[in-house]
């Protein structure tokens, strides 16, 4: 038997995977985190002309071409009037690498990271390969993430906590006065704040909103094309930051990383520079299925509190309900592939074309009647 690290030892390989592994070739899946639709032309079209032109094919500067951090800056000040300078933003190979690095380089072997429960499933691993020990927090009933559960949490070893907002798997909005509190909680007890914002432009109800306006200093804004312009592929994400973390984030970026990748970067500034219609039209689309979707379980007899944003509904199922949607072929993620709080939840992603979630929809009450 070879010798493996202690922190490779103490995660494994996403249950997700497992999920779609068990399913037949024919299912209709509603487990996949990413939208259903093609990557805009004019980001596609800023990776062909930037390869054409030669533009591409080496390494760029580490933190990424000048032109993306300046979209990167403008987004964020139309968005949430942040003042960023560009020199403030690292681009990476996706929202997963700024996480990675995020956490590199503020935690450590000693600290406790404090993350929601359900959570993305990064946000546990990546903390195990710190060193770190993550310390999960339930959500409230309504899904979201409760600023005085993660307040409760605090211990002399907690150095820092995630929030996600819209959040997957739960879809849940953090309203403005939870927002303010993570800003609060980072100021008051000098806590890093990792906000992943990379459903942030997939809201339907309220504003998205960000503890990067209330705690600049303290808070690491994680953000990514990926869900925004349907760009799950190009690996293109950033971190957003107080100049002393983002130096210490570079650390780490320049030797596991160097750049992101060029065609991407170049995708990623047309994408952010460009027409914004696209980006409205896949979130009107996301809100029809979510009422279709919310209307359709609640008519089966699932209990589930209506998602405000990203792509995901989050019902309370009953046991076996799981299995059976899969054996009927629907594929749908138990909740405790997200985190023990998940238990009894079942996550489902409606990045998937309206006449599949009808049929699923009606798949899903067979099984419900033949389990409850
Ligand atoms: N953060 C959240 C909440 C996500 O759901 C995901 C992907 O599913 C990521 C980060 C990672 O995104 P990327 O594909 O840009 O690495």
């Amino acid at each position: 038997m070879p010798q493996f690290s202690d922190r490779v030892e103490r995660i494994s390989i996403s249950g997700i995977r497992e999920v779609f592994e068990a399913a037949g070739e024919d299912a209709i899946n509603l487990g996949l985190g990413q939208p259903d639709f093609p990557t805009p032309e004019h980001a596609r079209q800023g990776a062909v002309d930037a390869v054409e032109a030669g533009k591409a094919d080496a390494y760029t500067g580490n933190k990424g071409i000048p032109e993306l951090r300046e979209a990167i800056v403008r987004k964020h000040e139309r968005d949430l009037g942040l003042d960023y300078d560009p020199e403030q933003v690292i681009a990476t190979a996706g929202g997963s690498e700024a996480l990675h690095i995020a956490l590199e380089a503020h935690v450590g072997p000693g600290d406790e990271v404090i993350i929601p429960d359900p959570g993305f499933v990064a946000y546990d691993a990546l903390t195990k390969l710190t060193g770190a020990e993550p310390v999960p927090v339930p959500v409230r009933d309504d899904l979201t993430i409760d600023p005085a559960a993660i307040e409760d949490a605090i211990t002399e070893d907690t150095a820092a906590f995630v929030v996600n907002s819209p959040g997957n798997p739960t879809g849940a909005v953090s309203p403005l006065s939870d927002v303010k509190a993570f800003a609060r909680i980072a100021e008051e007890h000098d806590l890093l704040c990792v906000s992943d914002e990379v459903y942030g432009r997939i809201v339907f109800d309220g504003d998205h909103r960000s503890p990067a306006e209330f705690a600049p200093e303290q808070t690491v804004v994680v953000d990514a094309c990926s869900k925004t312009y349907s760009m799950t592929g190009w690996r293109l994400g950033w971190v957003a930051a107080a100049p002393e973390r983002v130096e210490r984030m570079l650390r780490v970026h320049q030797y596991v990383q160097a750049c992101a990748s060029a065609p991407a970067q170049y995708a990623a500034e047309a994408a952010l520079s460009g027409p914004q219609a696209v980006v409205t039209g896949m979130v009107d689309t996301f809100e029809e299925r979510r009422d279709l979707v919310v209307d359709g379980l609640r008519d089966i007899g699932l209990d589930v509190p209506t998602p405000e944003g990203a792509f995901y509904v989050m019902p309370e199922v009953p046991e076996g309900f799981v299995d059976e949607c899969i054996d009927r072929g629907v594929v749908i993620v138990p909740g405790e592939a997200f985190g023990d709080a998940g238990e009894g939840y079942a996550r489902l992603s409606y990045a998937t074309a309206t006449e599949e979630l009808e049929e699923a929809l009606s798949i899903m009450e067979e099984a419900y009647e033949a389990v409850r």
